[in-house]
């Protein structure tokens, strides 16, 4: 399997829509949780950005904010960033696209339920899978962030000191980081994040929220 760390130029180039990078000439650094929110995991990540007075967004699945309001709550209060992740972590490249819209808009109604509404939500694709027609149909509403550096916190053909290293390597200012809030990445996640801060908060980086961002 080939690891891109380093999200390829020449996918960036694809969609004008989509967001891969904040552009930005400050030392920031945008991390992103994908899939949750779910008990404990997502617990651990809003404290441990906590210790480094860091500050993040979560791309959250309609079903677990419905299941775990009290988790999705303590993010918000955190001043954390919230996006849509859709409400069952859909496949865009084979869902229907009035299924994938209805999905995703069942998504946004829970979250702003419990959330203050935003002129302009943002969204991602699990998985990275859209289709030119769905960015077409989302562009309006939502901001589709992609991102640029991708931990493989997921995967366990690297180690985490060998993912870590790479995601290190390719980070940036102004680089959407993505990790998840997913069992399945717990392990490597818990050793990665804390060093990853260490190391960036150690060269005077910043991290933020993708919602203070303006996108264009
Ligand atoms: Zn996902």
């Amino acid at each position: 399997m080939l690891h891109f760390y380093k999200t390829p130029a020449v996918l960036k180039n694809i969609s004008k829509s989509l967001i891969w990078n904040v552009l930005s000439n400050e030392k920031t650094i945008y991390l992103t949780f994908d899939d949750g929110p779910v008990p404990y995991l997502t617990e651990y990540i809003i404290e441990t950005l906590n210790k480094y007075n860091a500050h993040a967004t979560f791309f959250c699945v309609g079903d677990n904010i419905k299941k775990y309001p009290e988790v999705f709550k303590k993010a918000i209060e955190h001043g954390h960033g919230i996006g849509n992740h859709t409400f069952n972590h859909l496949k865009g490249w084979s869902s229907q696209n009035d299924k994938y819209m209805e999905n995703i808009h069942k998504c946004q109604k829970i979250i702003e339920q419990n959330h203050t509404k935003v002129k302009k939500a943002i969204f991602r694709p699990p998985y990275g899978q859209i289709t030119p027609r769905q960015i077409q149909l989302l562009k309006e509403s939502y901001n589709l962030i992609m991102w640029d550096v991708l931990a493989y916190d997921f995967d366990k053909s690297h180690t985490a000191e060998k993912s870590l290293k790479k995601i290190i390597k390719a980070t940036n200012s102004g680089s959407i980081v993505v990790f998840h809030d997913n069992y399945k990445a717990e392990k490597k996640l818990k050793y990665m994040l804390p060093k990853f801060l260490e190391h960036f908060k150690g060269l005077g980086f910043d991290f933020k929220n993708l919602m203070q961002c303006k996108f264009k």
